[in-house]
């Protein structure tokens, strides 16, 4: 046992070793031959490349709308990698849902969390802004985007009204609850004249833009089948899935969340809209995590090409988050796919397997310089809100296939 756990890490440590790109495995295991040297395909890497980051006087001011899980985790700490972006303002508080549910003293709980992150960040205390007082941020010059980050029932009414305070707009997947809201934030944007982005990570992600441009310059051959599955176990014990199994903040279960990821997959690997849906949703009776939101959803996408995609979503089976792309002439795996660092990319073909060594990029830097490069330049984002909404439009598909058990014509 020992033996083969030593040859694995043999294996996996030449396959990472710096400075060789791909590195061929014969699918029996053995080392065959180095393929290529590194880096040809971050080079599909996206905007900024390789120019300096700016001053920061001369980047733009970003707010963070709540100070949740991903927001301190992940979008907070990013801002250190931007070269266009910079924070400036935070809001955080007790929003009008909430307040119906919580005691008042929370209040003052959240003023002391937003306190100690303006500290960590450098933001000024003035620039701490609650839910209530959240529209007066218009008067402040320093902000120029607004970053969405609450459950997905609030992204409407905050992004609406950032919006008509004159600021740019970053939101969270899902884009909103229902497409009337995702259409209505399209709306305010319009008529303030403000951008208004989708925060799809995954399309500014290197290795997500490596496989996109491995399927459709025809590197795998003719596109026959994707697959991919985005699954995890609901923590009821995590606050920040809490509101994950509450319908109405939540919009929808393991579908809205993280099924979207593979529904995206989709869309962006083939680059087409898909024609028809097919869909079946399961969640464990009695399980109360399920009461309000689906846990299983499974379904199917036609595209007009001919791909079939065949996804799956899922609040009750362990961590997944993976994509395959099956090619006339090759399969690509990626997983993980989807997760914030450390993606895997292999191309099997008949004899061999290739392992892309691509260079990771801080995904969140990357998106957030995307939208101010894209106001700077007052160009249309690539992930608008309209790429949002359609999301929104076909997963109200999916659940109208599953509901009914036709297959939909889109
Ligand atoms: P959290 O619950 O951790 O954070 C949400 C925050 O919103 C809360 O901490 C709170 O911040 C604020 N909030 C305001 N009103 C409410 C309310 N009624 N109930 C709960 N929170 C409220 O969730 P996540 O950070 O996991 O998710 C937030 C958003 O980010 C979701 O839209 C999710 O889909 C998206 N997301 C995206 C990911 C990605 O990879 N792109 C990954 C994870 C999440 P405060 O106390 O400061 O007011």
């Amino acid at each position: 046992m020992f033996d083969s756990l030593k040859s694995e890490l043999t294996r996996r440590t030449l396959l990472y070793k710096a400075g060789f790109g791909l590195i061929a495995v014969s699918t029996f295991g053995t080392i065959g031959t180095i393929l290529k040297p590194t880096r040809t395909l971050a080079q599909a890497g996206p905007a900024p490349t390789k120019e300096p980051s700016l001053p920061p006087e001369k980047k733009l001011g970003w707010a963070v709308v709540g100070l949740g899980k991903f927001a301190t985790e992940q979008i907070m700490p990013s801002f250190g990698e931007c070269k266009r972006s910079k924070l400036v303002a935070l809001v955080s508080g007790v929003d009008a849902f909430a307040e119906r549910l919580v005691e008042k003293r929370l209040v003052a709980r959240h003023r002391t969390k937003a306190e100690r992150l303006a500290q960590q960040y450098g933001v000024n205390r003035k620039n701490i802004y609650n839910y209530q007082n959240y529209d007066t941020i218009r008067d402040n010059p320093e902000v120029d985007v607004i970053y969405i980050i609450l459950p997905n029932g609030l992204h409407a009414e905050y992004s609406i009204r950032g919006a008509q305070a004159g600021k740019h707009i970053m939101c969270e997947k899902p884009m909103a609850n229902t497409v009337e809201e995702c259409q209505a934030m399209i709306a305010a944007a319009k008529k303030s004249d403000r951008k208004l982005m989708i925060a799809y990570r995954a399309q500014y992600e290197p290795y997500n833009l490596a496989a996109i441009e491995l399927a459709q310059s025809g590197k795998l051959g003719k596109l026959k089948a994707i697959t991919s599955d985005h699954g995890r176990n609901l923590d009821p014990k995590d606050p920040a899935d809490r509101w994950r199994a509450n319908k109405k903040l939540a919009g929808g279960g393991s579908l809205y969340d993280i099924g979207i990821y593979s529904l995206q997959a989709a869309r962006y690997i083939t680059g087409e809209e898909p024609q028809e849906i097919s869909a079946m949703i399961y969640s464990t009776p009695g399980d109360p995590r399920f009461r309000e939101v689906e846990e299983n959803v499974n379904f199917v996408l036609r595209f007009p090409s001919g791909v079939l995609a065949n996804c799956t979503s899922s609040y009750g089976y362990s961590d997944t988050k993976r994509l395959q792309v099956f090619g006339s002439d090759a399969v690509l795996e990626l997983d993980p796919a989807t997760d914030y660092y450390q993606h895997r990319l292999i191309i099997k073909r008949k004899d061999t397997n290739e392992e892309q060594n691509i260079q990771e990029k801080n995904q969140f830097a990357l998106e957030m310089d995307h939208l101010s490069e894209s106001i700077m330049a007052n160009k249309q984002p690539k992930t608008p809100g309209e790429e949002g909404l359609q999301d929104v439009r076909l997963m109200q598909l999916i659940y109208e296939a599953a509901r009914t058990g036709r297959t939909i014509k889109v």
